[in-house]
């Protein structure tokens, strides 16, 4: 009996049935076999071993795909899991997943202890386990007997589980000396695992309940090579030096105060200028795109929220509501509802659309306080917001305009690396999970897809992952050391519209809902500014820095000169102070790089008798001496072009 595969290039093959994975990657070539770690048979991830009865489309998974580093991080759990037991005879598992970034297991150890220190040999454990190339190897297992094994075990974390499990569906997966209840998949042996580092030890209640038993859980993270490990801990190394959270302390961008709460930032002078010069980009541009600026309230009462969908749905994520004279108001998490309204303030034809709204909105989300972190998660948001409302035949053109405005942003962030992740939805779900729109969902997939091949775009396609109300575009984009941020979406939503009964007359003279895209390319200030943080480790490009040029006089004696530049330059709007104190030049000098000011203007005698100034470019050094309205005018246009 033979049976058909089709593969991702769109080639069929013909294999004998009950073929692997692995024997299909063999005999394309023994290289791929050897790095194959999981397949993906009709979008379902399974092990690479295991047999294939039916017609099926396979993708042979490698550490290169997503999929493929989750299933060697969740063997890596199980790996360590080995290596634990070894040390603490008893131990019991919850659960060992696999995380954006490596992986954890939770356990009980009983009354014993784990702490930093015992990492290490815990490592070395998994590094011997691992070189013994043991296989991963599944069994299925009638439930009364799964029960029976971990009843005798007293091994109440796995008949929790088992609980939940239909009898027929239960696996086991042994490698080496440890077995260990799951459903997979795994990876096809522990000699994959080549490099090993266990980042940290946690506490972590039971099913996330503070009621529960608090578990001890470990973090790590493993790699196919030493290369790769080395790369991320160097990667992790900087990062911890350019973390948004010191940066924004030491350079006076933002702070947080117990008295005003958790997750509310407080924006200082230096991040408030950051604000404004993202502000004047994204109205620039906005403009230049056609866009309409609105300004909307922060409140709004609980009607506007139960139209939207957004209640009760999205009731835990919103601050409760205040009552005035009867009335519930809600502050607002999204201001979606509130330009809706703008638009069907007043009667609207084709010949109104596309219109475009955009407001920097201010929104306010309730997160968990075990949530909040810095910049990344807060409570108060103010995000670069648009509605586009468009018809079905002005879809294509809107959406890559948008794309082109993302990209357009890139540039002048120099990122050079970003892919959007596009979410689609699954056509069996029309109806529950999905607004049951069936062609609109097709039409539209299609051409957000075209549009993303013809611009160029790297992007990935996630099944089953849409929005209730349309596809979704996740931007996810790499800080210049490589650390990875998801920060704005792109989204098209064919539900609020009908909601809000939104409408214009079409040329056919009769009423029709339009499209909506909701838009965010600068995503929210505080997400966005954390990660230029990150990015420019703290210095910012000239136009975007709190301050672009120090006066640093070599003595009192020019000062009155110090005075003069600071006024000319002032008088050119640029963001410019005067070192006054009666400091070494050398201390002035040391301070000001501190602060990462672009600019430093040395001067003394020979600058001020010929009207000059002496230069220093931050990481760059002495640029020698220049007229000071030279100086001025390259730093105008460095400033007007957005170069960093
Ligand atoms: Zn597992
Ligand atoms: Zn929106």
């Amino acid at each position: 009996m033979m049976i058909k595969i089709s593969l991702p290039d769109g080639s069929v093959r013909e294999y004998e049935k009950g073929a692997t994975s692995m024997d299909i990657a063999k005999s394309i070539s023994e290289g791929l076999a050897r790095k194959v770690l999981a397949a993906s048979i009709d979008g379902q991830v399974c092990d690479a071993t295991r047999p294939i009865e039916q017609d099926v489309s396979l993708r042979l998974l490698t550490w290169d795909d997503l999929e493929g580093k989750s299933t060697f991080w969740h063997s890596s759990a199980h790996l360590m899991a080995e290596a634990v037991e070894s040390f603490y005879p008893g131990v019991k598992f919850w659960v060992g997943p696999a995380i954006d970034r490596g992986f954890y297991y939770d356990m009980d150890l009983g009354d014993k202890k784990m702490s930093e220190d015992d990492l290490a040999e815990l490592e070395k454990k998994m590094n011997e386990l691992a070189r013994q190339n043991n296989s991963y190897v599944r069994k299925n297992m009638a439930k009364a007997e799964a029960v029976n094994y971990f009843s005798e075990k007293g091994d109440e974390y796995k008949l929790d589980l088992l609980q939940g499990l239909t009898d027929g569906e239960i696996t086991f997966y042994t490698q080496g000396n440890f077995t260990d209840l799951c459903r997979g998949p795994h990876i096809p042996s522990t000699g994959h695992i080549k490099a090993i580092k266990l980042t940290s030890v946690a506490g972590a209640y039971w099913k996330g309940d503070e009621k529960n038993k608090q578990l001890t859980r470990v973090y790590g993270i493993t790699f196919p090579n030493q290369k790769e490990l080395d790369e991320y801990l160097a990667m992790l190394e900087e990062a911890k030096k350019r973390d948004h959270r010191k940066l924004g302390k030491e350079l006076g961008i933002f702070t947080f105060d117990d008295d005003i709460g958790q997750g509310l930032p407080l924006w200082m002078p230096n991040g408030a200028v950051v604000i404004e010069e993202l502000e004047k980009l994204a109205k620039e541009t906005e403009q230049s795109a056609d866009y309409k600026r609105v300004v909307t309230p922060h409140i709004a009462k609980e009607s506007l929220y139960l139209t939207s969908g957004h209640l009760p749905y999205y009731q835990d994520s919103m601050y409760p509501p205040m009552e005035l004279e009867g009335v519930k108001y809600y502050l607002k998490a999204m201001n979606c509802p509130h330009h809706h309204k703008i638009f069907s303030a007043t009667p609207k034809s084709y010949k109104d659309l596309p219109l475009r709204l955009a407001e920097y909105g201010t929104c306010y989300r309730y997160e968990q306080s075990g949530e909040l972190f810095g910049l990344m998660r807060v409570r108060c948001l103010h995000m670069n917001d648009a509605h586009i409302y468009c018809t079905r035949e002005q879809f294509a053109d809107e959406f890559r305009a948008v794309n082109d405005m993302y990209l357009k942003y890139f540039r002048i962030f120099g990122i050079e690396k970003y892919v959007m992740r596009l979410s689609l939805h699954d056509p069996e779900k029309l109806g529950k999970k999905y607004i049951n729109e069936p062609e609109l969902w097709k039409e539209t997939e299609e051409m957000v897809r075209q549009v993303l091949i013809e611009s160029n775009i790297p992007f990935v396609e996630v099944p089953d992952e849409g929005a209730f109300y349309g596809p979704k575009i996740d931007v996810q984009i790499w800080s210049a050391i490589g650390r990875e941020f998801t920060l704005a979406t792109n989204q098209v939503d064919f539900a609020q519209g009908r909601r809000f009964k939104l409408e214009f007359t079409n040329k056919e003279n009769s009423p029709e809902t339009p499209l909506i895209i909701h838009r965010a390319p600068l995503g929210t200030h505080e997400r966005f500014i954390g990660f230029l943080l990150e990015h420019y480790a703290g210095k910012f490009p000239t136009w975007l820095a709190p301050v672009q040029v120090s006066i640093l006089p070599i003595s009192d004696k020019f000062l009155e000169y110090g005075k003069s530049v600071l006024q000319t330059l002032k008088n050119a709007d640029i963001r410019v102070e005067l070192d006054d104190r009666s400091e070494k030049i050398g201390k002035k000098i040391r301070d000001t790089e501190l602060m990462k000011v672009p600019y430093m203007l040395i001067i003394g005698e020979k600058e001020m008798s010929d009207n000059m100034v002496s230069v220093r470019r931050q990481g760059e050094g002495d640029k020698g001496s220049q007229q000071l309205n030279d100086f001025l005018i390259a730093l105008q246009s460095e400033i007007r072009d957005r170069n960093s």
